[in-house]
């Protein structure tokens, strides 16, 4: 039997300028339900547009972006191209819950409060509903004593816990994670890889940007190596970093060994 589930996240030829600069010149990729794939490539290839362009944070000139099979509305076309429904994004965006690289926490909320707002006041979900749950998912990333710590009290290890507590409260279809260990020591990366690692053993749905060569070759199914807007080759983990094929993969893995 095949499976006819489409893709939580389906992007296909994907263009993103900035001005003159062409960040994305044509991007085919796909997260399909409870797969991990990861996105790797120098500083400055694009894997954060890709990101952002996906949950319709930044808009996109050419391409398509469907949400579990559902296309994106555009209105108009090239450089005048913009989401047309706003409800559709608004629900792309709640469903593709993203975690940064400097966590962007809520400086004057209390770790339990910056989990419960967004469900709170984008979803309009019950407030003590929200409260359990929020509670429940702080204690699943190992910092339910910090509830009512703020975020400046906390390590940057905790603090990005609590970021992912937070994506998560959402109840997302997938989570978006651009470079989600970068801002961390080195001892407290781990921390986060471990989290990451649990939701990957739960079948969540991933697109993950990482410097992490390791975490990406546990934790993914599907390696995309991209290089100046462009996949330059893709594979499941073994292939991409066990035979690369590309001198520039071989090149990127070494200079990042
Ligand atoms: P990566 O995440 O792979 O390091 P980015 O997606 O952040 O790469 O950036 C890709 C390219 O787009 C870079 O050349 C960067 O300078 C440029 N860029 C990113 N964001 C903007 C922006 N808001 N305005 C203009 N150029 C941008
Ligand atoms: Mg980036």
């Amino acid at each position: 039997m095949t499976d006819t589930t489409p893709p939580v996240l389906d992007i296909r030829d994907l263009h993103k300028s900035y001005g003159d600069l062409e960040v994305l010149k044509g991007v085919s990729i796909s997260a399909p339900k409870g797969h991990v794939v990861s996105l790797i490539g120098s500083s400055g290839s694009g894997k954060s547009t890709l990101l952002r362009c996906a949950n319709l944070l930044e808009d996109s000139q050419q391409g398509e972006i469907l949400f579990e099979g559902e296309p994106v509305k555009w209105r108009g076309r090239g450089p005048g191209r913009h989401p047309s429904d706003r409800h559709q994004v608004i629900r792309i965006r709640t469903n593709l819950s993203m975690v940064f690289q400097q966590f962007n926490l809520w400086a004057h909320m209390t770790i339990l409060q910056n989990v419960m707002e967004a469900p709170v006041t984008v979803l309009g979900e019950p407030r003590q509903e929200v409260e359990a749950r929020a509670r429940a998912l702080l204690d699943k990333v190992g910092i339910g004593d910090k509830c009512g710590a703020y975020p400046a009290q906390l390590s940057g290890g905790q603090q990005q816990r609590a970021a992912i507590a937070r994506a998560l409260a959402m109840e997302p279809r997938a989570l978006l994670f651009d470079e989600p260990t970068s801002a961390l020591d080195p001892e407290l990366q781990q921390e986060v890889v471990k989290v990451i690692k649990v939701l990957a053993e739960e079948g969540r749905t991933m697109m993950l940007v990482t410097h992490d060569m390791r975490l990406a070759a546990d934790v993914s199914d599907h390696v995309v190596f991209l290089h100046q807007g462009l996949i330059e080759e893709q594979g499941p983990p073994g292939q991409v970093f066990g035979a690369p094929a590309s001198e520039r993969l071989k090149q990127f893995l070494s200079a990042t060994a």
